[in-house]
């Protein structure tokens, strides 16, 4: 079997980031290549450049309505594309296209053999809606990655595990009452943090009741409290058997993010990157995807990071 790690970088990928001192700056990626560099895990990997995504792929998730939007909204030269969350810049269309696209490309990589496992750091823009955007999130790579596996792969039953300090809400209402969407999502408590929702009740709705995990931590939660509750999202994937996993891996639950208060050091992001390629080793042929998230301490995105990267290259 192929080991290969495909890992998507490239100047149009940086880009996605907003201007005037916005913490998701266009450095991110730069702060993250520069430690991947200094312990030598660019060169453990294949390194792949993302293409656009094509209207047509961006809209398997999303409404034409949203894209036509965001494109006026670039014309225009409109503040905000949310309510305050999400600047317009000139470039985002282009961005954000450049997120989904590399996103589709490592649906396409994976499926075809190329790569059995990818990490997309600028990627995981969990909060977009299919007809909105929010958090700093415009196009939701992950909703059309899911998509494109259903539409083109016929892969149904798909785990998407969360552990970005902030709730999920743009992948977990937009599959809500989707029963073959498992979703495990460890964050700091809504009722102290944007976007306020990922209650402990929320489970499912329907014929997807029991498949969905939330797991909301108090604020100073540390390693300990992690682990304790990935026991949980371990136990919830197994029940499934999932044939694709997908890994938002968002680095602002570390100690000393700006935007948040829980205080993981990067083993918390070692220990679910090793677990979950074991699981995908074991139910869906090692398959899996991973995506950077949030993050918001140059430092620290740098660390979650590159410890995410090692474990797909050597678990
Ligand atoms: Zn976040």
């Amino acid at each position: 079997m192929i080991r290969q790690v495909g890992l998507y970088y490239s100047e149009a990928l940086g880009r996605y980031g907003f201007p005037a001192g916005h913490p998701l700056g266009e450095d991110r990626q730069a702060a993250f290549l520069m430690e991947a560099n200094a312990r030598g895990l660019d060169r453990q990997v294949l390194p792949l450049t993302a293409r656009q995504a094509t209207r047509a792929e961006i809209e398997r998730f999303h409404t034409h309505r949203y894209v036509d939007r965001v494109q006026a909204a670039e014309a225009r030269g409109s503040a905000f594309l949310d309510g305050g969350d999400t600047p317009v810049f000139p470039g985002l269309y282009d961005a954000a296209a450049t997120v989904v696209g590399a996103a589709v490309d490592g649906v396409s990589q994976i499926m075809t053999g190329q790569c059995l496992r990818t990490f997309q750091p600028i990627g995981g823009l969990h909060h977009a809606r299919r007809d909105d955007a929010a958090g700093f999130c415009v196009f939701n790579d992950i909703g059309v990655v899911i998509e494109t596996l259903r539409l083109e792969f016929q892969v149904q039953r798909i785990a998407y595990v969360d552990i970005d300090v902030h709730h999920g809400d743009g992948v977990f209402y937009a599959y809500e009452d989707d029963p073959e969407l498992v979703f495990a999502d460890i964050h700091e408590d809504g009722r102290v943090l944007y976007p306020g929702t990922g209650h402990a009740a929320e489970s499912g709705r329907g014929k997807a009741r029991g498949t969905k995990l939330n797991i909301p931590l108090e604020p100073g939660a540390d390693d300990r409290a992690f682990a304790q509750a990935w026991t949980r999202v371990v136990a919830h994937v197994r029940a499934f058997r999932p044939q694709f996993f997908l890994f938002q891996c968002g680095a602002d639950g570390l100690e000393g993010d700006p935007l948040a208060h829980l205080r993981y050091s990067p083993q918390v992001h070692a220990q679910a990157a090793r677990s979950l390629c074991h699981l995908a080793q074991e139910y869906a042929a090692g398959r899996i995807m991973a995506f950077g998230g949030g993050g918001y301490d140059r430092h620290n995105l740098a660390m979650a990071w590159c410890a995410v990267l090692r474990e797909l290259i050597e678990a």
